[in-house]
C-alpha cells in the first residue's frame, strides 16, 4: 500500500507528467477527507497528517503571512524526543516538518528529518521553504537526507511583484531551484507551492509556463484569511471546496491533522494565527482525539464559533 502512494505520488520525480501537481493536491484532499470518513464510522485512532514546527518565524516578509512578525523559537530536545515518541506509536502517514513557518531557519532540520524517518520509515517527509536560506552547505545536507518532498514557495516570475509579495529577490531563489533540480544526488521531489491571492491571480498562468518548461510540477493553493489576518487578499474560492459544500463536508483538518508548535503546543490548524493551545505534545497522538473532539462535533454541525471568521469556513457554510 505504501509502495503504491509513493508511486502515485512521486511518479513525476524523474519525467514531469502533466498531472503531478493535480495528484499532489488530489492525495492531501483524500487524505484529508479519510480522516473525516474514519470519524464517522468512529473508527479515528490517530492523525494521519503532522505538520510539525521545529523553530518558528520566517526570515521573508510575505504580505499573505502573520509569520513574518513572529520572533523565532527553536524546539528543544526533550519536546523533540516526545514528538518522535509520539510518531512511532501512530498511524501518521505524512509529516510536513513546516508549520507557519520557514523550517530552514533551523540549523538541526535535515538530523531531524532523519530522526523521524528512522523512527517512522514509512512516512512521507516534506518541507515547505521560500528557498532564500538555500546555501551550498545546506543543499548538500538536504539532498543527502531522508527527505521526501522539498517544496519552494514561489507566488510570481515576476520579480517587481515577487519583491513586493514576499520582501524576496527572486532570481536569487530561481538559481537555488536550478540548482536543486539538477543536483546529481537529489533523490527527493522537488515541487513549486503557489498561493492564489487577488494579488497575484493574474501571474498565475505565466508561473506555470515558466516552470513546465523546467520540468517542475507547480501546486497553486488559495490563500486562507482567518479573523482577517492577511487584511482580506485572499480570492473567494468557491470552486475548490464546490463538491465539499455540496456534500456538505466540513473543514476536515482537525480529522486529519495534528499541529505542533516549537514549544510542544498542540494549535488547531495551520491557518490559526491565534494560534491558542489546545493540548500538549504527548507520548501518544491519541490524546489528539480527545483534545479536538468539541470543534469536530461543531465543524459536522456546521455551527463552530472557533472558525467563523475562516474563509475556509466560510466558504464551506455559504449558501
Ligand atoms: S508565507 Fe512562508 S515564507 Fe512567507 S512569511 Fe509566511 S512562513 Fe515566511
Ligand atoms: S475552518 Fe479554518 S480555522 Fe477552522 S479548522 Fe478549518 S482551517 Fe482551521
Amino acid at each position: 500500500m505504501k509502495k503504491r502512494i509513493k508511486n502515485f505520488l512521486f511518479a513525476g520525480r524523474y519525467s514531469w507528467k502533466i498531472d503531478t501537481a493535480v495528484k499532489y493536491s488530489l492525495f492531501h484532499a483524500l487524505l484529508q477527507y479519510h480522516g473525516l470518513h474514519l470519524f464517522k464510522k468512529n473508527r479515528l485512532r490517530s492523525p494521519l497528517l503532522m505538520q510539525l514546527q521545529t523553530v518558528s518565524g520566517c526570515n521573508a516578509e510575505c504580505k499573505l503571512c502573520p509569520s513574518r512578525r513572529q520572533k523565532s523559537n527553536k524546539m528543544n530536545d526533550e519536546v523533540f524526543a516526545a514528538v518522535l515518541k509520539s510518531i512511532e506509536s501512530s498511524g501518521l502517514k505524512y509529516i510536513y516538518i513546516t508549520l507557519q513557518n520557514e523550517p530552514t531557519l533551523d540549523d538541526t532540520l535535515c538530523a531531524k528529518i532523519n530522526a523521524v524517518k528512522t523512527t517512522k520509515p514509512g512516512v512521507i517527509t516534506e518541507i515547505i521553504t521560500n528557498g532564500s536560506l538555500l546555501n551550498d552547505r545546506l543543499m548538500e545536507e538536504l539532498v543527502n537526507s531522508k527527505l521526501d518532498i522539498c517544496t519552494i514557495s514561489i507566488d510570481t516570475v515576476d520579480a517587481g511583484l515577487f519583491k513586493s509579495l514576499r520582501g524576496l529577490d527572486l532570481f536569487h531563489i530561481l538559481a537555488k531551484v536550478d540548482k536543486l533540480k539538477n543536483h546529481p544526488q537529489r533523490k527527493f521531489s522537488l515541487f513549486i507551492r503557489c498561493t492564489r491571492s487577488t494579488i497575484n491571480n493574474h501571474a498565475i498562468g505565466g508561473l506555470k509556463k515558466y516552470f513546465r518548461g523546467k520540468h517542475i510540477p507547480v501546486v497553486v493553493w488559495p490563500a486562507n484569511d482567518r479573523n482577517n489576518d492577511i487584511d482580506g487578499q485572499y480570492i473567494p474560492h468557491s470552486r475548490y471546496y464546490y463538491f465539499f459544500k455540496l456534500l456538505k463536508i466540513p473543514c476536515t483538518i482537525p480529522f486529519c491533522i495534528i499541529n505542533i508548535a516549537w514549544d510542544g503546543r498542540l494549535i488547531l490548524c495551520c491557518n490559526d494565527w491565534s494560534a491558542n493551545r489546545w493540548g500538549s505534545i504527548s507520548p501518544s497522538v491519541k490524546t489528539w482525539i480527545d483534545d479536538l473532539a468539541g470543534i469536530r462535533g461543531q465543524l459536522i454541525a456546521h455551527r463552530c464559533d472557533y472558525c467563523k471568521n475562516c474563509s475556509i469556513y466560510k466558504n464551506l457554510n455559504s449558501r
